[in-house]
């Protein structure tokens, strides 16, 4: 089993110091999209999709005017799962199940480019996204994203089987992919465990957004925290939860690699990104 690792969405927000911590407060920072492509026996697992070509073609009627002004994206195909799994020698079809920690423009635009793909989500995610009910849901959820009808598998949270300190839901059985629910950021957010060997990837979505924040002790650039806690649905659940993923790194140690999606340093940590002739 292989796992490539994809940014799939380059973005410049405003005042670095604010967001990276360092650098100057009036050049601007980067965020990335950390997508994992997986290739099992069956074909190619994603976990999330980042944003697509259609994103790129029409940007704010599917990326939505304040996104595109915060996160100020490099809008470029060749940024695009498709495009790079292309370069890879994939083809669309050959994905064929997408795990999504939620479902924010940043994270679903890439959905349409996998029209065939099995989309898993939890099922409370899967509810928020299609009401919208909030003026902050309306704005952050893109139904132009799904309008072509994914093919989704909502997974119910039953309780019981835990993941160190998270309930599991198994979405995928070979490779083993668990959803983590672990609500905060928006309703139905998860963390996706993927099994590599004996040890987890751990891909904790929009949970948290800069590594120290699951540091000992935890720290944020104040741009971030402040960013954060405006997007949430529920501040104290976010809390909460990031304090759960600093313990499983405590407790998990060696077994787990903890990486948010849009961390730049957590991404080249994992080296250069895949070239077809590696
Ligand atoms: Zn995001």
């Amino acid at each position: 089993m292989k796992v490539h690792h994809l940014d799939c969405c380059r973005m410049h927000p405003p005042a670095q110091r604010l967001v990276s911590g360092r650098g100057s407060l009036f050049e601007r920072g980067t965020m990335i999209a950390h997508v994992l492509a997986i290739e099992t026996r069956e074909g190619l697992v994603l976990v999330d999709s980042g944003i697509g070509i259609h994103d790129v073609r029409e940007p704010v009627k599917r990326l939505g005017k304040g996104f595109l002004a915060a996160s100020q994206p490099e809008l470029d195909e060749a940024h695009t799962a498709i495009r790079q799994l292309a370069a890879l020698g994939y083809k669309a079809s050959d994905v064929r199940h997408i795990v999504l920690t939620h479902l924010d423009v940043d994270h679903a635009g890439g959905l349409s480019d996998f029209p065939e793909a099995t989309v898993h989500v939890l099922e409370g995610e899967h509810a928020a996204a299609m009401a919208r009910t909030t003026r902050n849901e309306a704005e952050r959820y893109r139904p132009m994203q799904w309008a072509h009808g994914p093919k989704w598998q909502r997974h119910a949270v039953a309780g019981g089987e835990r993941f160190f300190g998270f309930e599991r839901v198994r979405a995928i059985v070979e490779p083993e992919v668990l959803l983590l629910p672990a609500g905060g950021h928006t309703r139905g957010h998860a963390v996706v465990a993927v099994a590599e060997g004996d040890r987890w990837l751990v891909h904790a979505g929009d949970a948290y957004f800069h590594h120290d924040e699951v540091a000992d002790p935890p720290s944020c650039p104040p741009g971030l925290a402040l960013f954060q806690r405006l997007m949430s649905v529920d501040n104290a659940a976010r809390i909460a939860n990031q304090t759960r993923l600093r313990e499983l790194r405590r407790e998990a140690g060696g077994l787990v690699r903890v990486f948010c999606a849009h961390d730049e340093e957590e991404f080249s940590a994992f080296g250069p990104p895949p070239s077809p002739h590696a």
